[in-house]
Parts: structure tokens; C-alpha cells; sequence
């Protein structure tokens, strides 16, 4: 990057939005995922104005532009890849509007989830996508990656809650899409473009969103099963009974036993733990839900089938779930937390081929997964400075994904392609999708500014 473009950008912006210093540089060359690479600058813009200029500037002077949130991609969706400028969405974080009687919010798009959640619980609501990063990560991340979590069987993800949307297009241009309706057919559906097209297309400012009244009851139930088949059978049963669970969770035996091995939990040794959650209005409705999925629980021969009593008791039952991505980082130096998603019915078997794959290249791969909605995260700990073991881990990996393809699954149900799956892109995608996708980054970003080597559209 040329000093006088330097200087443009610290002439938009203010100097003190600017930096180019060594410490800020080496923390923008990373995210949450094993990928790194040094950006030659970074910028705090506090309005669309302002982006709207680096853009433009950005489009002429043809460098690359890295939109980010808080950085907690998981699959190097928001590592500089080509150099350029990081452009750090943080200080746009203003929740402009909460309209309780038209169910919606109008955020910034470096609004962090959990204040919108805090600002909402006031009101009753929420905006249930409910990420497990949910803590730092930026709205904006969430619309650009169309991010979902434990609840997503019964909510779905962020693109069934985004009602329109201002971005800035690559060439400067502010474009708004959708509206703040709760229906809206008209014309091209422009919003959902963006939504999941992980900063390529143009950066994300204001969001609407659609939000819901929060339910005042939960409740929630755990079971073990001997049998990893019997467990997956009696997911499928679940959510096909008309009973429509918040979260059903599974923890695999692998995961167990890395628990027990860094806890004093002492859990049972099973090959699959299921945790269920409900929730709706009144104690009765979430108990008549509850009982009849205990019942297909115990349908297909769980062992053991416990609901929680009282507040205590849940989060008792919810320990093992929640204390495994912490477990799991004290396995190993490096991790790849995958984000696979298969038909409800085929996850028993994902769940053994991943057990196999495991096995096959003596490596540690416990998972654990959102099962409602064929959501896996298989985890992959190794020791990146072991060659060997790294070689083992790319075959384990691509065997994986060609795995997920064979089962009808897609290659990432939350995390994103970015750099760790563009290599595996067409294995999902065939010659003509691949192609439109590529069309639609050149209509877009013709020069190729934003933030480009990501999703394999350079083919
Ligand atoms: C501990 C942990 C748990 C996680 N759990 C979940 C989970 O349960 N569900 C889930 O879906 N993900 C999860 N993730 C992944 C990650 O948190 C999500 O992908 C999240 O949506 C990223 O938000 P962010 O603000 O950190 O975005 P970043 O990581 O900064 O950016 C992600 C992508 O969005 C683009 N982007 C960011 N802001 C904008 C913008 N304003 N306009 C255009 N593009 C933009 C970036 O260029 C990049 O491509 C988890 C990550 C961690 C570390």
C-alpha cells in the first residue's frame, strides 16, 4: 500500500482511525481459525460515509479490503489473505432502533449479539440465532457468515431473521435492500445475497431484523445411549413427532472420555449423550413436549433418562455439553473445529465415520453437535508443529468432507467456507453453480478488492 494512500485513508477517517503499527497488524493476521497473514493496514470507520470513500478509494487504487467483526471466524473467513486493509467494523455499534409493535431491531452491524440480546430481554424479546460466540461476536459477522447455533432446529439461523439491509458496494455505492416489513415480495431478494456471502459482495452497515417475544418456560431432559444407532434413531423420531425441541444436543463417547479425563465429572462412558430443551409458555405445554420425547428416549432403549426438576438440576444435566469445547482445547496444541451438517437421518452416520476416521489415522476427533438439526462439530486436536500428524489430518479432513457430500450433507452448516473449505467447494458445488457464484462476485467486485481468496471464487 502506497504512503499516499495511507494518507487518503487517515485524511477520511482522522489518524487516530488509522493504524499501521506492528502489535495492531500482527493481531488483524489472524482470527479464530489456524490461518494467518499480516494486513499492511487497518481502519476503525465510525459511518457508512466513511466506508463508502475507503471503498471507493479501495476500487481505484485496487487493494484489498478485509471486513471484520470481532474475529472469531473459525475457518479463516476473515484472515487478510492477499495483504491490504482490515477494515474493523467495532466502532459502528449502535442499536438505532428496537420497534417492539412492528417485532423488529435496526442494529449497526458492529453491534455485538449479546447487547442486542441484553437491550431486548428489557422488552421480552430476543433474536434467537444464538451463536455459542454469542458473548463478542458483531451482527455484522453474523449476517456476513449467516451464523446459527444450539437453538437452530427450532429457530433456524440469521437468515430467517434478516429484513433488510444497508451495504456498502465495493465500488462505494450504498445500496439498501428489503424492508421493514414482515413480508415482502418484491423485487430480486438482494438481502439474502449478502446474507452468508462472508464479506465478498460488499460490507454490511445496518441491519433490520426481525425479533421474537421470548418463551417464559424451559425445560430440559438428558439421556445415554449404549448405542450410537439407537441414539440417532431416536433424534430422527424426535423431530418428526410434532414435538419441536430448542436444542437436542449430542456428546460423543470421544468427547466423554476427554471430560472425564480433564474433570472430575465422571460421566458414563457411552457412545452417545442426548440433552434435550423445550420451551414455550406455560410449565404444562413444555412438560406434555418433554414427556413425550423422554417416552421416544426410552423407545429406543436409552439407559438412562433424566428431567431436570428445578433451574439447578438443568444446568447440572447441560455440564457435559457445556464444558466440552473446554475440555477439548487442553487435548491437543491445535484444533479444527468442523461445522458439518448431514440429514437428521444420517447422523449415526456421520457420527461412526467420524469414530472410524479417528481410528484409521490415530487421531483424537471428539464431537458434539447441534443433532435437531444435523449439525456436527467434529473437533480435530493435533500437534501442528508434527509433520506427520498434519499429514494425517489433511487425509482424515478431506476424507471427512467427501464423507458429508456422500451423505447428502453440506460442507458447513455455521462456520463458513473462507480459506479452510475453499479447496473442498467443489466436491458440493458443481461446474454451473461454482460458475454463478463466480459471476455474481465480477458483478459485484469486478477488481476483486473484497476480501478476496476466500470461498475458491477465483477459479
Ligand atoms: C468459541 C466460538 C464459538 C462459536 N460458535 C459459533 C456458533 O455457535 N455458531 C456459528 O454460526 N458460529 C460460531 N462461531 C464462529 C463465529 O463466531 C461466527 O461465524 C460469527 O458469526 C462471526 O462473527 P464476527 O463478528 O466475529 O465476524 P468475523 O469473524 O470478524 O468475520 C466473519 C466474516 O464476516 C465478514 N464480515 C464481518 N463483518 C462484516 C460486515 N459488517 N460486512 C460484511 N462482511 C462482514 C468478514 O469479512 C468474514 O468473512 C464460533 C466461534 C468461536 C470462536
Amino acid at each position: 500500500m502506497k504512503p499516499e494512500v495511507k494518507q487518503h485513508l487517515k485524511d477520511i477517517l482522522g489518524p487516530e482511525n488509522f493504524t499501521d503499527s506492528l502489535i495492531d497488524l500482527i493481531a488483524y493476521s489472524k482470527d479464530a481459525s489456524e490461518f494467518k497473514h499480516r494486513p499492511e493496514a487497518a481502519v476503525w470507520p465510525t459511518s457508512t460515509a466513511q466506508i463508502s470513500s475507503i471503498l471507493s478509494l479501495a476500487n481505484q487504487e485496487k487493494f484489498p479490503v478485509t471486513p471484520r467483526g470481532a474475529g472469531t471466524s473459525l475457518a479463516g473467513l476473515t484472515v487478510p489473505q492477499h495483504g491490504g486493509l482490515v477494515l474493523d467494523l467495532g466502532r459502528m455499534n449502535k442499536i438505532l432502533e428496537i420497534r417492539i409493535e412492528d417485532r423488529l431491531a435496526v442494529v449497526q452491524a458492529g453491534v455485538v449479539y449479546a447487547d442486542l440480546e441484553r437491550a431486548l430481554a428489557v422488552h421480552g424479546f430476543f433474536f434467537p440465532p444464538d451463536p455459542a460466540s454469542g458473548a463478542v461476536c458483531t451482527l455484522g459477522g453474523n449476517v456476513a457468515t449467516n451464523a446459527g447455533g444450539i437453538k437452530g432446529a427450532k429457530y433456524g439461523t440469521t437468515r430467517d431473521y434478516v429484513l433488510g439491509l444497508e451495504v456498502v458496494l465495493p465500488d462505494g455505492r450504498v445500496l439498501h435492500t428489503g424492508s421493514k416489513c414482515m413480508k415482502s415480495v418484491s423485487g430480486y431478494d438482494l438481502t439474502r445475497i449478502f446474507v452468508g456471502s462472508e464479506g465478498t459482495l460488499g460490507v454490511v452497515t445496518e441491519i433490520t431484523l426481525k425479533i421474537n417475544p421470548k418463551p417464559l418456560v424451559t425445560r430440559t431432559a438428558m439421556a445415554t445411549f449404549a448405542d450410537l444407532e439407537d441414539a440417532g434413531r431416536a433424534v430422527s423420531e424426535v423431530m418428526r413427532s410434532g414435538m419441536l425441541p430448542r436444542a437436542l444436543e449430542v456428546v460423543d463417547q470421544q468427547t466423554l472420555v476427554a471430560i472425564n479425563q480433564n474433570t472430575d465429572l465422571n460421566l458414563p462412558l457411552v457412545e452417545a449423550l442426548l440433552v434435550v430443551e423445550t420451551d414455550g409458555y406455560t410449565k404444562e405445554e413444555n412438560d406434555f413436549q418433554l414427556d413425550r420425547i423422554m417416552d421416544i428416549f426410552r423407545k429406543n432403549h436409552a439407559s438412562d433418562v433424566k428431567k431436570a426438576e428445578s433451574q439447578k438440576e438443568a444446568e447440572a444435566l447441560w455440564t457435559a455439553r457445556k464444558s466440552a469445547y473446554g475440555v477439548m482445547a487442553r487435548i491437543n496444541y491445535n484444533l479444527f473445529v468442523e461445522d458439518l451438517t448431514v440429514p437428521i437421518s444420517k447422523v449415526p452416520d456421520m457420527l461412526r465415520a467420524i469414530s472410524d476416521l479417528a481410528k484409521k489415522y490415530d487421531l483424537k476427533i471428539p464431537t458434539v453437535g447441534h443433532v435437531g438439526d444435523g449439525n456436527l462439530h467434529p473437533v480435530i486436536s493435533f500437534d501442528g508443529t508434527n509433520s506427520e500428524e498434519v499429514k494425517r489430518v489433511e487425509k482424515a479432513s478431506e476424507e471427512l468432507f467427501k464423507k458429508v457430500i456422500a451423505l447428502g450433507g453440506t460442507l458447513t452448516g455455521e462456520h463458513g467456507i473462507g480459506l479452510a473449505k475453499a479447496p473442498f467447494m467443489p466436491l458440493e458445488h458443481d461446474e454451473v453453480a461454482m460458475g454463478v457464484m463466480r459471476s455474481l462476485k465480477r458483478l459485484f467486485d469486478p477488481n476483486n478488492i473484497l476480501n478476496p481468496g476466500k470461498m475458491a471464487l477465483e477459479g
